[in-house]
């Protein structure tokens, strides 16, 4: 395990890191430890995942593209036919499942790769620079005049 910090890095693109669960810098290193927690660092070079804060965003692109779809053939499914419960059981169910829990994984990988990609981090406020901040407002709150 070599662990250069001069060694350059290729670009990897997020998309092809992230639903492979590989390291976004190395695409290499597994990024999963399991289904969906993240490993702490690379287990290839020793990248450390703490940037890595995808929140709900996976869940948000499941519900969106995954929950939706398959709610909709449910109740399709139900208003058309008018089905036994057995055949949601062999049909919408295993659609549900499909649609919201396959995608999950690839989706936290792209958006970490993502992260790790554009370098996105909290914002931060940024504080002003004490001599402009008492500038000319200062100074016109004092009386002087401005020239
Ligand atoms: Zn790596």
């Amino acid at each position: 395990m070599a662990r250069d910090q001069e060694q350059h890095w290729p670009e990897l693109e997020p998309i092809r890191t992230g639903l492979r669960g590989r390291c976004p810098r190395c695409g290499e290193g597994a990024l999963f430890d399991g289904f969906l927690a993240l490993r702490h660092e690379c287990d290839h070079y020793g990248l450390n995942f703490a940037f890595a804060d995808p929140a709900d965003g996976p869940a948000f692109f499941v519900i969106c593209f995954g929950c939706i779809p398959s709610v909709v053939f449910t109740l399709m499914l139900q208003i058309h036919f008018d089905p036994p419960y057995w055949v949601h059981l062999v049909t919408s169910l295993p659609f549900l499942l499909v649609t919201c829990i396959a995608p999950l994984r690839p989706l936290k990988g792209w958006l970490v790769c993502s992260q790790y990609f554009y370098k996105a981090e909290e914002g931060r406020l940024a504080r002003p620079v004490a001599p402009l901040a008492a500038g000319p407002v200062a100074a016109v709150a004092a009386g002087t005049p401005e020239r």
